[in-house]
């Protein structure tokens, strides 16, 4: 059953220069169970499409969609309490940087408190013990719960963010950048403990991140934004194994791999897009080594790639996946 369906999603924001293209018709669903990654570098509308979905965007952005279900509800039908309700019930939110927005001049333990009770009919002695039984979870050391987010270091901090978020047990986690400004070895522990408790509450993940890696790690399905659209998607292992979208191929040369140790990364030359025009042609082309004047001249629909759970949105999408074919199969 699909827990999250979101219909071409647009959101722009007004601005000095012009109205920003930030989400352009992004459309991806994520089934009941599956670890779900958004991904793309930085600018390309990831922390928008999340705000868009949880329904925290700023006052300058306007939000389009055919829909956004959750549980077969059009969220964006929903007034703002009802969908506060929802959000903090059944999808819990962890935004980017969130380990540097824990109040300073609270304990652990009162914000942990704070957010369950904000939501849920608890005493305040069972609110302090979920906190304890959080922080457990959470991997942290439960007689800590009364300190304050200074006395952690960041990586501890973050699992104070991810106990918060899982207070009330939700079905959906959206976590976006998670591991971003931890160093190595603490977010992979960090990956590790939200792999966990997902295990632990069975609960599906949403994780938005630019590091590729992490995704291979955790998630089952991806979509890969560029400049507000999905270049590709669909089930992880075939895209990172045999993807067809240029940019998906240019992504994961530029990130180093564990396991191939000899494989120099390369960076993909050139910028992102402008996003204050509606783009005309393949928001990619100005950086892709195999556009054509058809990629000059319109931005390219999905193809779906036959029993493979993939599809790109790229002109060359079959010829790329008929070379990758034979490149595979060369007895066909
Ligand atoms: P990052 O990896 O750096 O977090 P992102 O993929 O999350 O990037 P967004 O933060 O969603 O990207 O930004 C998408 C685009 O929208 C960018 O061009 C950004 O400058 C623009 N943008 C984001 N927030 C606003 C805002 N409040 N007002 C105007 N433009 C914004
Ligand atoms: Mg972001």
């Amino acid at each position: 059953m699909s827990l999250l369906e979101v219909e071409d999603l647009k959101v722009t924001y007004g601005t000095d220069d012009g109205r920003v293209h930030a989400v352009n018709g992004v459309s991806f669903t994520i089934e009941d169970g599956i670890n779900y990654g958004l991904a793309g570098e930085s600018g390309s509308g990831k922390s928008t499409a999340a705000e868009a979905i949880i329904g925290l965007l700023p006052d300058n952005a306007q939000v389009d969609a055919t829909a956004v279900r959750f549980d077969g509800v059009d969220l964006l039908e929903l007034s703002a309490n009802e969908r506060q309700d929802i959000l903090w019930e059944r999808i819990a939110y962890i935004p980017q940087s969130a380990m540097d927005s824990l109040d300073p001049a609270m304990t652990c333990s009162a914000q942990i408190r704070q957010a369950i009770q904000k939501h849920r009919l608890v005493s305040k002695s069972n609110a302090r013990s979920r906190a304890h039984e959080l922080f457990e979870m959470v991997g942290l050391d439960p007689g800590r719960i009364d300190d304050y987010p200074h006395e952690f270091s960041g990586g501890m901090r973050q699992r104070v963010t991810i106990a918060m978020a899982l207070a009330l047990d939700p079905d959906l986690i959206i976590a976006d950048e998670p591991t971003t400004g931890l160093d190595v070895i603490v977010q992979d522990k960090i990956v590790d403990t939200i792999l966990d408790i997902q295990a632990q509450i069975d609960s599906s993940l949403l994780l938005i991140t630019h590091d590729i890696g992490v995704i291979a790690e955790t998630c089952d399905e991806l979509s890969l934004l560029y400049g507000g659209k999905v270049m590709e998607q669909g089930s992880v292992d075939n895209m990172l194994i045999n993807p067809v979208n240029p940019y998906t191929m240019g992504l994961k040369n530029s990130f180093p791999t564990v396991d191939e140790t000899d494989e120099t990364p390369v960076s993909i030359p050139g910028s992102p897009p402008d996003l204050t025009e509606e783009p005309a042609s393949c928001v990619f082309v100005d950086r892709c080594a195999f556009a054509t004047e058809e990629c000059e001249n319109s931005h390219p629909a999905f193809v779906e790639l036959p029993n493979r759970n993939q599809r790109s949105a790229c002109h060359h999408a079959k010829k790329a996946a008929q070379m990758r074919h034979e490149a595979t199969d060369p007895g066909t």
